[in-house]
This record gives C-alpha cells, structure tokens and sequence, in this order.
C-alpha cells in the first residue's frame, strides 16, 4: 500500500523541462512496478508516453476524477472508483 504524500514535489517532469513544483498527487507506476509521484499533468503524460504504465494511487480519488486531465476513462484497471 502507497501512502498519499502531498509535500513531496512532482517527480514526473520530463528531463528538458525545469524542475516542477507542483504537488505530487498523482502515483504513476510503471511495468516494473517502479512507482513515482507527479502532479496531475505530467502524471497524465507519463501514462501517454510510457508504455503500460497505470496509476497506482492518487491523494484525492473525488479530486481526481473531477480531473479531466487523467485519462480515467481510458484504463479499464479497476483503480478509478
Ligand atoms: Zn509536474
């Protein structure tokens, strides 16, 4: 179980971006099941851009749900409830 950390800043800008400061909120995983935490759009384009990639847990499911930044209703993973 991946605890929610809100403090932590986002891990999931690409490298020729500048540090984000954003809040993670966001956990991405990846096929290794390596799991980083991001800020919603960049949490969105990791899941475009990496290979089955899913999100693994989010801080706040009713904040992300009203987020149409996620691709929630595009994985059929059983995680956006
Ligand atoms: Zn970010």
């Amino acid at each position: 179980m991946i605890e929610p950390d809100t403090s932590r800043p986002c891990a999931l800008s690409p490298e020729h971006e500048p540090t984000c400061p954003a809040a993670a909120v966001v956990a991405v995983e990846d096929r290794r099941q390596d799991v980083v935490w991001g800020c919603k759009p960049h949490a969105a384009s990791a899941l475009n851009a990496i290979e089955g990639a899913r999100i693994a847990q989010v801080a706040n499911w009713s904040a992300a749900r009203r987020s149409r930044a996620l691709p929630w209703n595009h994985r059929v993973d059983g995680l956006a409830r």
